[in-house]
């Protein structure tokens, strides 16, 4: 039976806010069997603390930003790809200002900091979200469908009238390998243009070629070029497993995603927890093949 696993001990990852542009830090922090995961901002009264949940959600614009009464925790979804490619199930995670640090706008340093001080099983099984029938949801010509699968896959497409993006797809089995291997580093991207009119709003104050792949309209900024030829749709694939999170268990299923978004992603997973016979919760043992297909 697999059994869920928190951290071993605190690890603390420090660097600026992407939007306010100044230092910020997060930490780490082993949490209890059936806690879930728990934002927690030390800098407020009370430290008030948030679940990662779908409800959570208050805004999917360019990144997903989980809101309480009178906090939020913006920019959750990279720091929260680690956790799902780890099947971390229990974990505070405790933030010294409403910003995650940007990094190098990839997962790499979130993913770099867990493995540092490693894992350990607790003494309850893992609840997988098991799914049981295909599950659809589109808005225009963005699509994601959850279709069962013994394991977590994503496919992913993408297409940018850009000529360095293009139509791009990636297809992959997500363990801890190949999230390392394949879509940890893959960095965020953004448009020239977009980023001037959300500085001119006083945001994305903290965005720069340290922390993100720069595009004008024909060509990629950052000197040293992009890590993958694909990295944009990695990174998608990075973001949706982010995202993955707020559904509250580890899915046990196959994410099929057409241009699809965090606004989508959180419509799929609340259309998931919304239709109690998609998916089954169980506990699994290392042998897979009582699995119902
Ligand atoms: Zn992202």
């Amino acid at each position: 039976m697999f059994l869920q696993r928190t951290l071993r001990r605190r690890v603390q990852v420090q660097g600026i806010g992407i939007h306010s542009g100044k230092p910020c830090r997060l930490d780490f922090v082993p949490a209890p069997p059936n806690t879930g995961v728990y934002f927690i901002r030390s800098d407020l009264p009370g430290k008030p603390h948030l679940q990662v949940s779908a409800d959570n959600v208050k805004a999917t614009g360019n990144a997903t930003t989980l809101g309480g009464a009178d906090f939020s925790v913006a920019t959750v979804e990279h720091c929260l790809s680690a956790l799902s490619a780890l099947r971390i199930d229990n974990l505070f995670i405790e933030l010294d200002g409403p910003e995650i640090p940007i990094c190098d706008g990839s997962a790499r340093d979130f993913l770099k900091a867990l493995q540092s001080v490693g894992l350990v099983q607790q003494d309850q099984p893992r609840k997988y979200a098991l799914i049981q029938e295909p599950i659809y949801y589109s808005e225009g010509d963005k699509q994601a469908y959850v279709v069962p699968y013994q394991g977590l896959r994503i496919t992913c497409t993408i297409d940018f009238p850009h000529p360095v993006i293009g139509r791009q797809k990636l297809d992959v089995d997500i363990n801890e390998v190949s999230f390392e291997r394949e879509i940890a580093t893959a960095r965020t991207f953004g448009f020239l243009k977009d980023v001037v009119a959300l500085q001119a709003r006083g945001l994305a104050l903290g965005g720069s070629l340290e922390n993100a792949i720069g595009l004008d309209e024909k060509n990629v900024l950052n000197p040293e070029g992009l890590r993958f030829p694909d990295e944009f749709v990695r990174h998608k694939v990075l973001d949706a497993l982010g995202d993955l999170v707020t559904l509250g268990k580890p899915l046990m299923g196959h994410l099929v995603l057409h241009k699809a978004g965090h606004d989508i992603m959180n419509k799929l997973v609340k259309k998931i927890l919304e239709q109690p016979n998609i998916f089954k919760s169980v506990e699994l043992g290392a042998d897979l093949s009582s699995l119902p297909f």
